[in-house]
Formats: C-alpha cells, sequence, structure tokens
C-alpha cells in the first residue's frame, strides 16, 4: 500500500498514544476564571488548533460577566462556542455580532484585525463555553481579516451521540465554516447514557476535553480540566457516556513546523510577534479600530526576547 503523500508544511500523523494534559487556571479579561487546556508547556498544538480555553459553568447574573476589550490578533482562526449564555462582538471590520449557545462565531485575524467580547446587558444568568485558536499555516497568514457568523451547523445523531460538526467534517457532514488546513472539531452530548464508535480520520492528530458528566474513550476515562491526546494514525474512537455527558473533540494535519505564540499572536518568527505587539502598543492603523466598547483596550505584553 502506498502512503498518502503529504502536503507541504503538513507533518506525517504520529502514532496512536494516550496522554493527558493539566489545563492551568488563567484569568480571561476583567477576571472570569477559565481553564485553559491549549497550549500548555508539554503541548503546544493539536493539528492546527493552538489555544483552547473552557470558560464556566459561571453564574454572572450578579457581576458584569465576561468583559475583554479591544484585543489585537494575527496569524488564527477564533472560534467560539457557547454551551449557556450569551457574548456580545465587535470588530475592527465593523461586526457587532451577538452569539447564542448552538451558534458559532469563526473570526479570521489573517495579516490583523482587533475585536471585543462581552456579555450583553439583557443576558443569561449563566455562562458556559468554549474558545479555541486554529493557526493559519503557511501561504495564509496575510489574507485580509474576516467575521462570519453561523447561526446553524450540521448536527448529526450518532449511536446515541449527539454530534454537531463545528468545523471541518465528521460524521460524513461538512461544517460551513470558512477552513484554512485539514482540520476538525466536533461538540458531542449524550442525552442518554451511550456507548458508540466515533469515526476519525487517520491522517489527523486529535485531542479530547471533558465539559460535562463522564466518558471514557478507548477504555480511558476523561477528566475535567485535562485535555487527553490521542496522537493519530486512529480511524475509531469508542466512546462510552453517561447520561449529559459532553465533550469536544478536535483534531487535523499536524504542521511540519511548529507555530510561535506570544500574546494574542501567532507567527513564525519572534521578530514578527515583537513587531505586532509594538504596531498594537503604538496604535498602528494596522488593527483597526473597535467602536461602541464601553472599557480600555488591553495593553501588548512586551516578550522577552
Ligand atoms: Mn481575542
Amino acid at each position: 500500500m502506498n502512503p498518502e503523500p503529504i502536503p507541504a508544511g503538513l507533518a506525517p500523523a504520529p502514532p496512536p498514544v494516550m496522554r493527558r494534559f493539566a489545563a492551568s487556571s488563567k484569568t480571561l479579561g476583567e477576571g472570569m476564571e477559565i481553564r485553559r487546556a491549549l497550549p500548555t508547556q508539554a503541548r503546544r498544538m493539536v493539528g492546527p488548533w493552538c489555544f483552547l480555553d473552557h470558560f464556566g459553568p459561571v453564574d454572572i447574573s450578579g457581576g458584569q460577566g465576561m468583559r475583554v476589550g479591544p484585543h489585537p490578533h494575527i496569524g488564527l482562526q477564533t472560534v467560539t462556542w457557547l454551551y449557556e449564555g450569551e457574548i456580545l462582538h465587535r470588530d475592527s471590520l465593523g461586526s457587532l455580532q451577538l452569539i447564542r449557545p448552538g451558534q458559532l462565531n469563526l473570526m479570521t485575524s489573517g495579516r490583523g484585525i482587533s475585536h471585543s467580547e462581552e456579555s450583553p446587558q439583557e443576558r443569561s444568568p449563566r455562562m458556559h463555553g468554549l474558545q479555541f485558536w486554529i493557526a493559519l499555516p503557511d501561504g495564509a497568514t496575510e489574507i485580509p481579516p474576516a467575521f462570519e457568523h453561523y447561526p446553524e451547523l450540521p448536527r448529526v445523531e450518532h449511536g446515541g451521540l449527539h454530534c454537531t460538526v463545528l468545523v471541518g467534517e465528521a460524521l460524513g457532514q461538512r461544517s460551513p465554516a470558512r477552513m484554512y488546513s485539514p482540520v476538525m472539531g466536533l461538540d458531542v452530548r449524550s442525552p442518554q447514557a451511550t456507548t458508540a464508535p466515533l469515526p476519525l480520520d487517520s491522517q489527523f492528530e486529535h485531542a479530547v476535553l471533558l465539559t460535562g458528566g463522564e466518558v471514557s474513550v478507548d477504555g480511558e476515562a476523561l477528566h475535567t480540566g485535562e485535555l487527553l491526546y490521542l496522537g493519530g494514525q486512529r480511524s475509531s474512537l469508542a466512546v462510552r457516556a453517561s447520561a449529559d455527558a459532553r465533550f469536544a473533540v478536535i483534531g487535523g494535519r499536524a504542521f511540519a513546523d511548529p507555530v510561535l505564540m506570544w500574546w494574542n499572536f501567532v507567527g513564525r518568527d519572534k521578530a514578527a510577534l515583537s513587531a505586532a505587539c509594538r504596531e498594537w502598543n503604538a496604535e498602528a492603523p494596522g488593527f483597526g479600530e473597535v467602536r461602541g466598547y464601553d472599557g480600555a483596550r488591553l495593553s501588548a505584553p512586551l516578550p522577552p526576547w
């Protein structure tokens, strides 16, 4: 059997493994505690996925909820996915978009964008969700910035698992979200306890993140606050889920060369990351302007190099 040729800039699928990476606790914006499952010290990426925040469930009926002031991005796409609550997104393209559970916000920074995120004034008492970043591959880092809101995504019921295809393709369904390298993201719920095989692309590497209930994959129990990295070369995953469990599956072709990250920037070299910090702090025009956010823009911390 001849192996498939590997596209330029992508790495061959690594062997299958089971490795746990503990998420770290971070503060997002003005005081919201979140768990960051990517990057960790020992695992920087899973395919093109380079950042994974799990926030909540948190009661925001008393406080001001989420408040993340205007800040820039380069070299990535942000994927926002809510289980509960709402977030109001504003960006330098003039977008003003409320996102609710079941919808996808996809922001493509390309060569530069800025945005803010806040809980709207009229809001649900609880917030719970995920924000991911997907690194743009070589050749797509200088594309123009874009923002898309997808009110509906493909849903598949599979062996008692209720799956939503966030990005890429899974279970024969393709998300409309525009991607730039081979990638998949799946939200999985189990209203009832069930066991089911979940088909995977063996060319991808994968990881799973538990956000509720009890789930095991190939006999390995998931724990909240851990990313379970699965490696590649798997064509199926045996899922066992309790009633009301929920988890995310992320995967994709690994890049041949890992990306560098500093603050809200993804790049290929330190000079570009330093330049982005200086330009943002100097209010250079490349990142545009976010209008209507009632608060201060964030400052870029300068890198140690
Ligand atoms: Mn952001």
